[in-house]
């Protein structure tokens, strides 16, 4: 059934209308993540270039409409109200240059293509080179922050400025831009160690649920811990509400077993938390990104 564009779907495609590219009205997000979760957003627009990219979110933030960046969605769960303003899919930025060994690629750029080009380490990590820097995504052997050279950034006053690593403010599963919502429009990267991806993407099928749908890991592992472990002891392998399961295989994951709702989710979050606080005095913090949280 088509969905009948509301006040705030009409508000946006007005404020967009001279821009390239698509723009979806009341678009149905759950799709767009790999947890296949959530509402509808008022609108969401893929915007071709860049320019068009940096066009919207000036526009978006002069009208006073939420907002909200979206690259593979591996990371995110969205309500089941949706978002009530303009998501702005990094799909269709995939410029990819490479010169004197240094790769500049769009913020749409699948990460698969960069592991294979050069970061061996993020093997298996879905998602977009934007998202990957913004959540300075890696494993136990790296993070991709070490090998950005520099970011090109949408400031709030509506500048782009290229930022260097040291300003990136690159920590576990963090950085400025994550802080700060700055949208990452390009990244400059040297390459890491080239091997073999094979054993690494074997690794994770043996030890992840990658035949459900999921955001990877829920919550962040506490210093000189892991959060797997912790849920694992606390007995909370297969717990379950509605159709969101924490994994057998792997303990911080969340499935989806098919219709779950955000709401069952976050119930299963809370009672994680709950039970793991109560057996180790340990509180775990999310590393899954709640849309409007
Ligand atoms: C099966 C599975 C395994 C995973 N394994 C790992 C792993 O080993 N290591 C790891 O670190 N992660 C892992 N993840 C999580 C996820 O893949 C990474 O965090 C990934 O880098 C997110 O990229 P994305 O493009 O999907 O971001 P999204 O999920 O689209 O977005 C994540 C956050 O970044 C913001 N964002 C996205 N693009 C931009 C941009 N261009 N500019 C500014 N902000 C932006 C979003 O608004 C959101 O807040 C896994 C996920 C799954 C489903």
């Amino acid at each position: 059934m088509e969905a009948r564009a509301g006040d705030g779907a009409r508000a946006l495609l007005r404020v967009l209308r001279d821009l390239p590219g698509e723009v979806c009205p009341e678009e149905p997000l759950a799709p767009h993540t790999t947890f296949r979760i959530g509402g509808r957003a008022a609108a969401l627009y893929r915007p071709p270039t860049a320019d068009a990219l940096v066009e919207a979110v000036v526009r978006a933030r002069s009208h006073g409409f939420p907002w909200l960046l979206l690259g593979g969605g591996s990371k995110v769960l969205v309500p089941d109200r949706g978002f009530p303003g303009l998501v702005l899919s990094t799909a269709e930025l995939r410029s990819w240059r490479e010169e004197d060994g240094v790769l500049v690629a769009g913020a749409g750029v699948p990460l698969s293509r960069v592991a294979r080009w050069g970061g061996w380490k993020l093997a298996g990590i879905p998602g977009t080179v934007g998202g990957a820097v913004t959540m300075n995504a890696g494993t136990r052997y790296g993070s991709i922050g070490e090998q950005v050279l520099w970011v090109r950034a949408l400031l709030p006053d509506g500048r782009v400025r290229t930022f260097a690593p040291v300003e990136c403010g690159f920590a576990y599963r963090d950085s400025l831009f994550r802080r700060l919502r700055l949208p990452v429009l390009s990244v400059a990267l040297r390459p890491d160690r080239r091997g073999d991806l094979a054993p690494l993407l074997a690794e994770r099928a043996r030890t992840q649920p990658l035949d459900l749908p999921s955001a990877g890991c829920v919550f962040r592992n506490p210093p000189g811990q892991s959060a797997g472990w912790l849920i694992d002891q606390a007995g909370l392998k297969g717990a379950r509400i509605g159709d969101a399961v924490v994994s057998e295989r792997h303990a911080n994951f969340i499935c989806n077993l098919g219709h779950a709702r955000a709401r069952d989710v976050l119930e299963l979050v809370d009672l994680v938390q709950d039970r793991v606080v109560s057996r180790f005095g340990v509180r775990l913090r999310l590393e899954l990104e709640v849309v409007g949280a």
